[in-house]
């Protein structure tokens, strides 16, 4: 049906937005030629992926493969590239389309510049991307004129209730969080929640670090970070509003008054998929909301003497320069030592804090202060308590 297929770079194919992004491959097989795959560390699942979808390139950035592994890459027609720089490196030279970066954490970043530096349009799931340089990237972004697509669903939102708007109308942007497994939970009761517990989220199944970061809300602090950038609105003119039913994926308002919302049942798909087949939609099969059984759509305001974590975020960005990045890099290190039981929960805020505390932000970085600072960021946080 498509005479040139869009040729697809899926860097993360073996996490849950990976996963979730070659089903919509599936859904529009007719669209899309995926050209590369990565993985950190789930090879098997990266040789099932390659023997089904067949890209010209696959990069694994966290283990070695046995000569035999790598031999059966190159029998499905699959070059192999391994170590650390494999994913900028593929994101400079493989010939794709669109770059799809469902990458967790900082690792998202220098692939994103270099899918930049050539001008490819970029489907960014990695919100870390935008907090370590949004700056950088946005200016890239207007320099290059490519589409920087958000999958993050509330930003999907968002960016759906602007189609066709003028962005000097904007009142304010709505952004919702479900608040996490620990919304009513009292604040006492913090000092005792477990890994099993913060790890088992009511609404969405994804990757472990988003989900602690959901239980803290520090998702929504990055998420913050991550649309002041995507959509150039003042700090004062984004609104946390909890909503626990997931239902509404976030809203804009205008100044005339009136909201613009975007809801649908809570599947990623279906962001992940507008992103990759934008301007179009693709037909889906997806669930559809079940309006029979929706009761009812609440809203309350957070409380962030309990999610400490989101108001650092909203900090951080106000000091600008490297202090959003310094705060992903802390967050990144207390999420990974509360995961290895090393710390408690509340200690993760706690660290985040300390590192920002203990930080001399740099005002207009450059991407190697950037990287620095994340990295002593890293080295702070792994020492503090
Ligand atoms: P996962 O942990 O499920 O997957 C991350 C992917 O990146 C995997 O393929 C993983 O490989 C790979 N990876 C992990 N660490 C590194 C590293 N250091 N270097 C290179 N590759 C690495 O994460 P999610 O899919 O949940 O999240 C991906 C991004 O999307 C995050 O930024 C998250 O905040 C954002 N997001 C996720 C949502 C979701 O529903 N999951 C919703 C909205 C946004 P391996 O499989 O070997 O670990
Ligand atoms: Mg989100």
């Amino acid at each position: 049906m498509f005479d040139t297929k869009k040729k697809i770079a899926l860097l993360g194919a073996t996490g849950s937005i990976g996963v979730n992004a070659l089903k919509c491959v599936d859904n529009a097989a007719d669209e899309f030629d995926v050209v590369a795959l990565t993985t950190h560390s789930h090879v098997e699942l990266l040789l099932q992926q390659t023997a089904r979808y067949h890209p010209g390139i696959v990069a694994i950035t966290g283990r070695d493969i046995s000569d035999a592994a790598r031999l059966e890459f190159e029998n499905l027609g699959a070059r192999v590239m391994l170590g650390g720089h494999a994913l900028s490196d593929l994101a400079a030279q493989a010939d794709y389309d669109m770059l799809v970066n469902a990458l967790v954490g900082a690792a998202g970043f220098l692939p994103t510049l270099a899918a930049l530096d050539r001008s490819a349009d970029i489907a960014l799931a990695n919100k870390e991307t935008l907090v370590i340089g949004g700056s950088i990237v946005m200016q890239r972004v207007r320099e290059t004129g490519v589409a920087l697509l958000p999958i993050d669903s509330e930003h999907s939102a968002i960016f759906q209730s602007l189609m066709g708007e003028n962005y000097d109308d904007i009142e304010e942007i709505l952004l919702t969080a479900s608040g996490g497994p620990f919304r009513n939970l009292p604040k006492e009761d913090f000092e005792n929640i477990t890994v099993e517990q913060a790890l088992n989220h009511p609404n969405w199944n994804m990757g472990k670090k988003i989900t602690i970061d959901s239980a803290t809300m520090m998702n929504k602090g990055l998420e913050v970070i991550e649309a002041f950038w995507l959509f150039g609105v003042g700090i004062d003119k984004i609104r946390v509003v909890i909503h626990p039913q997931s239902i509404i994926h976030s809203m804009v308002a205008f100044h005339d008054g009136a909201i613009k919302a975007q809801l649908g049942a809570p599947d990623m798909r279906v962001p992940i998929q507008l992103a990759m087949t934008y301007p179009r939609r693709a037909a889906s099969n997806f669930p559809r909301l079940d309006w029979g059984h929706l009761k009812q759509l609440t809203f309350e305001t957070p409380d962030v003497s309990k999610f400490r974590c989101l108001a650092l975020a909203f900090e951080a960005l106000r000091a600008g320069g490297t202090a959003p990045a310094v705060m992903n890099a802390a967050n990144e290190i207390a999420v990974a030592k509360f995961l290895d039981r090393r710390i408690r929960f509340v200690q993760i805020a706690e660290i985040i804090e300390k590192t920002l505390e203990a930080h001399n932000p740099a005002s207009t970085p450059d991407v190697e202060t950037l990287l620095e600072a994340d990295h002593w960021a890293r080295r702070f946080a792994e020492e503090a308590e």
